[in-house]
């Protein structure tokens, strides 16, 4: 991954380790806009990525998107977030790793079976004379159910990124992985590619409990009856593989306020899906707290008031 003309460089503050284009020679960090940005040789440990999702938009598409998405925050979010300037958005080539696997697993659970009867009930009528009606009701039987379920998990996509973590990453999933080719180093030429920066260990045990949790949340629709609770499972993954893809992202460091740190916000390069954590305002929650409880001491003096002595 060292195309001509590039240079290889490491943030000091977020430990992003990446590849830069020599049109995006910066000295502030694309992820988290520190000055700390150093060049630095690739580490000789670094491996290849397997394969590589491209960018499907420009840049003014992902600017367009992220300001439409700022005007989109709510009320109670930091205002200055929808007033932010959108610039220096960049095209980062992420690296993550794609995880398959086959799941086996052995679950219990109490499955519900509805089914309707006609009851019989009293009641009383207007002129208050007791008597007796019938209605359908439906309750639901349990039975207890054992059994093995095998599936193949193929889309599981975890950071390798000590830069920017799983959970963020997530919040702008899914890619499109149809859209997946072979690694070739002509792709990432003019972009930032970054380097894996976790160990495959480290992003086995992230994918490895992103599967489980699928398989977890595939149970639910393969239960039979109309109903079912208390399902639990026990999973082993075998025949797993991990493979190092490059994923298309726009990042910005939106700067919302003054006396707080920057917001980093992401955009999927592929689907154009944006996120980021917009902190709530507390000014703003206060001020409807406040207003909230005016009111309700308002209807309070005025019940008191109304109130005859
Ligand atoms: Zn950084």
């Amino acid at each position: 991954m060292d195309p001509a003309g590039s240079a290889h460089v490491e943030c000091g503050r977020c430990g992003a380790s990446m590849q830069l284009p020599s049109t995006a020679r910066t000295a502030v960090c694309p992820y988290c806009a520190a000055p700390a940005i150093v060049e630095r040789p690739r580490g000789a440990a670094s491996v290849d990525p397997a394969f590589a999702m491209g960018f499907v938009f420009e840049a003014p598409r992902a600017s367009e998107l992220v300001r439409r998405w700022a005007r989109a925050q709510g009320f109670f979010r930091e205002p200055g977030v929808r007033l932010a300037k959108v610039e220096d958005l960049r095209g980062v080539y992420l690296p993550a790793y794609l995880y398959s696997a086959v799941a086996r697993s052995r679950y219990s659970a109490l499955i519900g079976e509805d089914y309707t009867e006609t009851e019989t009930y009293t009641t009383t009528d207007a002129q208050g004379k007791t008597e007796t009606r019938t209605r359908t009701v439906t309750r639901t039987e349990h039975r207890p159910l054992q059994g093995e379920h095998a599936a193949y998990v193929a889309d599981v996509l975890v950071t390798a990124s000590r830069a920017l973590g799983n959970a963020e990453l997530e919040a702008v999933e899914p890619f499109d992985l149809r859209a997946i080719r072979r690694y070739d180093p002509s792709l990432v030429v003019g972009w930032i590619a970054e380097d894996p920066s976790m160990t495959a260990a480290e992003c086995y045990e992230l994918a490895r409990r992103e599967a489980v949790e699928k398989v977890g949340a595939s149970l639910h629709g393969f239960m039979p009856g109309d109903s079912h609770r208390d399902l639990v499972h026990q999973t082993w993954l075998e025949q797993e593989s991990l493979d190092l893809v490059l994923v298309p992202v726009w990042v910005l460091a939106l700067r919302y306020r003054e006396d707080r740190g920057l917001l980093r916000v992401l955009v999927n390069g592929q689907t154009g899906r944006v996120a980021g954590a917009v902190p709530w305002s507390r000014l703003r929650i206060a001020l409807a707290v406040a207003a909230a409880l005016l009111a309700v001491a308002a209807v309070v003096a005025a019940v008191l008031l109304l109130e005859p002595a």
